[in-house]
């Protein structure tokens, strides 16, 4: 059983991660890390996907069908799972998965900052902006991780969607965010590694050329999935393909949780 840190970069297309994200693409060159594509479930959209990363079923299951569905989830959750089971639960992410997992609607300044042993989140850290700076949720990451050391958690940088709405995919902005996310989790990575961390770098979601996403083409459901294991045991670049909805059974497997019958696919790690 392992500790897990699974980071979501919002909108962070595959083929701009291998072409722009040099630490990562370099511990899958040296055989640290493993390199899966992995096709996204639709809707492309931000919140469906927070809810199936974390639940393993599609949107037709989880009832969370766009961005405007604002409730808890009603579906087995890998936060509730791991909380039922002694686990500490923690993530720096958008309200949003406050939302769906500890209270709906999300309240800028009651839920910013929790710390309760009482909710599937037991230590979160929450933004509602868009704009709000990789680096200072990064930060918060690291923080968390030093200070509680969670078995489980969730980072959640929303630059590339932020990015990729404002100039596009198709951009010097989305494309040097892509490098700011690499050289930051450059510098974060070896020492969650050193502390037994298991780090797993994917994705919601991509982002096109029109500055959007949400339909159904490979820039939009193409993202990426590092998964780099502390003790430096990766496979290279495996050239194939996961479904979206592996990851949270993986995520259940790797953490010595019980996999619920919802979760269908199979563990990919
Ligand atoms: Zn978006």
């Amino acid at each position: 059983m392992s500790k897990v840190i699974l980071v979501v970069c919002d909108a962070l297309r595959d083929d701009t991660a291998r072409q722009q994200m040099g630490y990562l693409e370099h511990l899958v060159e040296a055989k640290a890390a493993t390199r899966y594509k992995v096709i996204g479930e639709l809707p492309s959209m931000s919140r469906p996907m927070y809810e199936t990363l974390h639940t393993g079923v599609p949107a037709s299951k989880h009832g969370v069908t766009n961005n405007r569905v604002v409730r808890r989830s009603k579906m087995p959750n890998v936060f509730q799972i791991a909380s039922e089971n002694n686990k500490t639960t923690a993530a720096a992410a958008y309200g949003w998965v406050s939302d769906l997992y500890n209270r709906a609607p999300y309240d800028p300044i009651d839920d910013r900052e929790v710390d309760d042993p009482n909710l599937l989140i037991q230590h979160g850290r929450f933004y509602i902006e868009d704009s709000y700076p990789d680096s200072e949720l990064f930060a918060t990451a690291g923080m968390l991780v030093r200070k509680f050391q969670p078995d489980y958690l969730l980072v959640h940088p929303m630059g590339m969607d932020y990015l990729g709405h404002t100039y596009s995919s198709d951009s010097q902005e989305y494309r040097n965010n892509a490098i700011e996310q690499d050289q930051i989790m450059a510098n974060l990575i070896p020492e969650w590694l050193e502390a037994g961390y298991i780090v797993i770098v994917t994705a919601d979601h991509g982002m096109t050329s029109d500055k959007m996403h949400g339909g159904t083409s490979l820039e939009v459901r193409q993202v990426p999935l590092y998964f780099i294991p502390p003790d430096g045991q990766g496979k290279g670049d495996t050239n194939t393909t996961l479904s979206q909805l592996q990851i949270a059974p993986t995520v259940c497997h790797l953490l010595g949780l019980p996999i619920p019958e919802t979760m269908t696919q199979t563990p990919f790690a």
